[in-house]
């Protein structure tokens, strides 16, 4: 049964939903959403979604159908906080670890990263033949290994003789290889570790003043930090670089990093690294403990371990927070592919839960 607004009394006031998100600009809006879909992703009966619109939420009128831009119907879901959209129930899914004792994030886990790409272009065979730049993950020195990891573009390119030793129609009925397959093993330790500096730790505490409120945002809104903090959001990636400005500009050794998120699909993730006046290394991750505040509950002894700590429900990868994991060029530069990202946990030890 798919449970919808519909099952809750009373009617939902749009205008104070919409006035905890921040849409996006007009002309960065990138509609493409339709009402049915956008219907399904919000769990809401169609005459709610005409209210939602007509309350504000933009639709661009395609083809004679409205449709919407996918970050806003996400960060409308997320703080309409009703439980019920995808979007707060795929987060509910992947920061269902904060709410565990703390112990289960600092042990060793196994999690298998499968990505495919998919390039309308390399598919129809009518542009020159694209090229794949995958990010390998990094495990930080003790907090993990690579154990294999293997990228395959070019998959759904047949060999040049491929089709004609083929019988007529063989190669129409396989079901098609993407065009990029990416399969890996990682290990993940989570480690226990506080930050001492009382400098990087009163940035911590300014930075958690500003009481910024998490949103989807993307690459070409990361730039834009000043007019995001003004009004009242960031995402990990945001954070991470404005964190980096800061530190950097204290004299402290600060690098932005990203990576996957495990257990999910399509989640990868940034923090900011810095060095501590001991010497190490420490992770400064300020977004993940919002997320457990706003939607694991129980989730205190995870967010007091967060500040330092590496745990083992990320996985490390060697690129800045701002850089894609995966980028596909055809000549200059990058262009827009389908990409899943799978990391599910390996579910042959004993405290894999
Ligand atoms: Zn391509």
């Amino acid at each position: 049964m798919t449970r919808t607004r519909l099952d809750r009394a009373g009617p939902i006031d749009w205008e104070q939903v919409l006035s905890r998100v921040v849409l996006v600009d007009d002309a960065r809006r990138r509609a493409t959403v339709s009402a049915r879909r956008a219907q399904e992703f919000l769990r809401l009966a169609p005459d709610e979604l005409d209210r939602l619109t007509a309350a504000g939420l933009p639709g661009a009128n395609v083809g004679g159908e409205l449709r919407y831009d996918f970050r806003d119907l996400y960060n409308v879901g997320l703080y309409a906080g009703f439980g019920t959209s995808q979007a707060e129930q795929a987060l509910q899914v992947m920061m269902r670890f904060a709410s565990r004792p703390v112990e289960q994030l600092l042990t060793p886990r196994r999690w298998t990263v499968q990505i495919r790409g998919e390039c309308a272009a390399c598919r129809d065979g009518g542009a020159p033949e694209g090229t794949w730049q995958v990010q390998q993950p990094d495990p930080f020195p003790g907090g993990g290994r690579l154990l294999s990891w293997q990228v395959r573009p070019g998959l759904a390119r047949p060999a040049p003789s491929a089709g004609a030793t083929s019988p007529a129609g063989h190669l129409a009925r396989e079901p098609r290889p993407p065009d990029l397959l990416v399969e890996g093993v990682v290990e993940t330790i989570g480690v226990r570790r506080q930050i001492r500096s009382s400098r990087i730790l009163a940035e911590i505490e300014r930075f958690s003043a500003l009481n910024l409120r998490w949103h989807l945002l993307t690459e070409e809104q990361w730039p834009d930090i000043e007019r995001f903090h003004r009004l009242g959001v960031t995402d990990c990636v945001m954070a991470s670089l404005y964190l980096a400005e800061r530190m950097t500009r204290l004299g402290i050794e600060a690098q932005t990093r990203c990576g996957w998120m495990t257990g999910i699909v399509n989640v990868s993730h940034g923090w900011l690294e810095v060095r501590d006046e001991d010497g190490a290394i420490k992770t400064v991750d300020l977004i993940l403990p919002q997320l457990a505040g706003l939607l694991a509950p129980g989730s205190g002894a995870y967010r007091q371990l967060a500040s330092g700590s590496l745990i083992n429900r990320v996985i490390r990868a060697d690129c800045p927070a701002d850089q894609p994991l995966v980028t596909h060029r055809h000549g200059a530069g990058p262009v827009d592919v389908d990409l899943l990202t799978e990391v599910r946990p390996v579910l042959d030890r004993r405290e894999q839960s």
